[in-house]
């Protein structure tokens, strides 16, 4: 199954086309959609969208742009809301030090608490990070000796020491339009030496769509695009890659059920 494992489809980019969006994700072959929650206030949207379609699933959590307007998130709260049966996952959040939105420390404390609600949900850790390999190494090594838990590095646009780290630590990759454009062969060179078994594709729309649809506004139908390179990157079968991206995902996300 083709899955869109990072998209968001609360984005005002979206507004009164999701049912068209999602539809065109069917047709072309996306059996599922994870939407992404960026902040707590905008959650009720993403939630609400999830709640509509069967083949939609969300998260909780705040991305560090939003870390200093929502400082105060507490593990007991991203717990409780993460108990809705249509949120699979806790993020996005982590570390975006190219931008720099919100106060380092701020972004580090905000990242740990959800480090925190993803051990005590049990539920995977969607993380955004940026500039920040050698930061986000270490919180994640750090707090993987305080107890276990899993996730993704989401968009993935980092350097192969931490594709490595997180690897090592049972982390998946998320590989978005990026390995697609021309620049890239850093990205594609680091999507070729990782495990299969540690592979997920996603859009990150209605941001960053691939070639040869660069520049477009994204939608989740794209992910067929950057599921494309990455097969011929690792020289492998697309269709072949595709069921390996999904169970990938569903091993990850196991409370997104597809029965
Ligand atoms: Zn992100
Ligand atoms: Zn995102």
């Amino acid at each position: 199954m083709l899955i869109d494992s990072h998209c968001h489809l609360d984005h005002e980019a979206f507004a009164g086309e999701i049912e068209a969006a999602i539809g065109r994700a069917r047709e072309a072959g996306v059996g599922l959609l994870l939407t992404i929650c960026t902040s707590i206030a905008r959650f009720p949207q993403v939630l609400a969208v999830a709640e509509r379609y069967p083949d939609v699933w969300c998260t909780v959590g705040v991305h560090p742009h939003d870390a200093e307007a929502e400082a105060g998130v507490t593990v007991d709260e991203l717990v409780r809301l993460s108990r809705h049966p249509k949120v699979v996952g806790i993020g996005e959040c982590g570390l975006d030090f190219f931008y720099n939105n919100s106060p380092q420390d701020i972004q580090i404390a905000v990242f740990r608490t959800h480090v925190a609600a993803a051990r005590e949900s049990g539920l995977p850790l969607v993380v955004h990070t940026r500039d920040a390999d050698a930061t986000t190494a270490s919180i994640l090594t750090e707090e993987q000796q305080v107890g276990p838990f899993t996730g993704v590095l989401h968009c993935f646009s980092s350097g192969a020491a931490l594709a490595e780290t997180a690897v090592g630590l049972g982390f998946r990759i998320s590989f978005s339009g990026i390995l697609t454009f021309r620049k890239s062969e850093e990205l594609r060179r680091i999507a070729r030496s990782l495990p299969a078994e540690s592979l997920l594709v996603e859009t990150d729309a209605p941001y960053l769509a691939p070639v040869p649809v660069r520049g477009k506004r994204n939608e989740p139908a794209y992910v067929t695009h950057t599921l494309k390179v990455l097969a011929e990157c690792r020289s492998a079968d697309p269709d072949a890659l595709r069921a390996t991206t999904g169970a990938n995902f569903l091993k990850l996300f196991a409370k997104a059920r597809t029965d």
